[in-house]
């Protein structure tokens, strides 16, 4: 079994490259080990039941966990200064082993409402089907969290800067306010920002969830999720969901996202580099509405996002008055950029996303919320997820076609 290093007083590069690794004490490898088995033999009397190993701490079976999987999962609980992480087998994994396991029926979430699509419509679908209520809001104003607040409520969900809109939460007010009223769980998805940017936990949120297939594996060729915490409240849910849901992360795709979060740091600095520059491109440019950025002073959140992010990753939106038109022309034209879903990958990203669409597919706003969801948004938005290419080549291949 390798010997885990992980010093907290190492910086981020170094901790990305290094924490939850180390040299094999076997066969002296340097670069982690890929451990394919799915079981292990005990050198001891072992108990049977995940809830009972009669105290042997070895691996057992790769549903409860995995020397590879254990190697990323100590490298994320490391980057983002948590005691413990968890891995799923995507995003969506981490999310419904978060909101199954700490959720009981008569239960109450708030949940921010632009999200995540995937996550939307399953808190607005699957949830109510096991009696948890659900009140989505725009969680980048503080007096709508408190009056969607109520005694029954035990989480609060934030996503920031949230998938589409690029629309920001202030975590730290939103979490002094839920805890302060009682609310046990503060959960930020925090996959747009990862953890080189915002650290929730540092913000007061007792839970990080991120889509691992994102900024962290950061190559497009493996899914992954991650929760990340106390340890206490992360082993329960070890057993409850990995075990007994099972969405658990493949060895070899923690292999891959292992390779790729030792770059996370490096590769973020170049996501800011290249999206500063055509952001920049793109808000002078005569066929472009708007740009939404948090690293631009035009993002009407820039405040807060020079407060609560350090980084301000390669995320943005723009706006064009003929979408559909255009997205047909990428389509057949793009070189560089991928008209693709997905993001947080080396090479960029786009895609157009339809108002009306979203409005249909997820929360179904009422007009007053619609209206705010609107001013980030207007009738569509191209999603651009900024890779980390040379800037002038991303923006000679979007001249082209705008
Ligand atoms: C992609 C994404 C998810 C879901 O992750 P998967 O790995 O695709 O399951 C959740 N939240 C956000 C913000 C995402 O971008």
């Amino acid at each position: 079994m390798t010997k885990n290093t992980n010093r907290p007083q190492w910086g981020e590069r170094t901790l990305a490259i290094h924490a939850g690794e180390g040299i094999d004490p076997v066969t002296r490898a340097s670069s982690p080990n890929l451990v394919m088995s799915s079981t292990f033999a005990p050198n001891e009397m072992a108990g049977f039941s995940a809830r009972n190993r009669s105290g042997y701490e070895g691996y057992v079976y790769a549903r409860l966990s995995n020397p590879t999987v254990k190697q990323l999962e100590e490298k994320l609980a490391a980057l983002e200064g948590g005691e413990m992480a968890l891995t799923f087998g995507s995003g969506m994994a981490a999310a419904h082993a978060l909101l199954a396991g700490r959720l009981s029926e008569g239960d109450h979430l708030v949940i921010s409402d632009t999200n995540y699509v995937g996550v939307a419509e399953l808190v607005r679908d699957t949830l109510p089907r096991f009696g948890i209520a659900v009140t989505p809001v725009d969680t980048s104003d503080l007096d709508h969290v408190a009056a969607a607040i109520r005694p029954e409520t035990k989480m609060v969900w934030l996503e920031t800067p949230a998938n589409p809109i690029m629309r920001l939460t202030d975590i730290a007010a939103v979490s002094g306010l839920a805890h302060k009223v009682g609310v046990r769980d503060v959960v930020v998805d925090s996959t747009y920002a990862s953890p080189v940017a915002t650290r929730p936990l540092s913000l007061g949120a007792d839970f990080v969830m991120h889509s691992l297939t994102k900024y962290i594996g950061g190559h497009g060729d493996a899914m992954g999720g991650a929760v990340v915490g106390r340890r206490e409240e992360l082993e329960a849910l070890n057993l409850e969901a990995s075990v007994h849901y099972g969405g658990v992360l493949s060895p070899f795709n923690a292999w891959l996202i292992l390779r790729g979060a030792a770059t996370l740091p490096l590769r973020m600095k170049a996501h800011q580099e290249t999206a500063l520059e055509v952001a920049h491109w793109l808000e002078g440019h005569p066929r472009i509405k708007r740009v939404h950025y948090p690293g631009l002073p035009s993002h009407p959140q820039h405040a807060l996002a020079r407060r609560q992010m350090k980084n301000f990753s390669g995320m943005m939106t723009f706006e064009v008055s003929d979408g559909p038109a255009l997205a047909a022309l990428m389509i057949d034209k793009l070189e560089v950029v991928h008209y693709a879903v997905s993001l947080g990958h080396h090479r960029s990203l786009v895609y157009w996303i339809p108002t009306a669409d979203l409005m249909q597919s997820t929360f179904r706003l009422g007009p007053e919320a619609e209206k705010r969801y609107r001013a980030f948004a207007g009738d569509g938005i191209f999603r651009f997820s900024v890779g980390i290419e040379d800037a002038a080549d991303i923006i000679a291949d979007l001249d082209r076609v705008l």
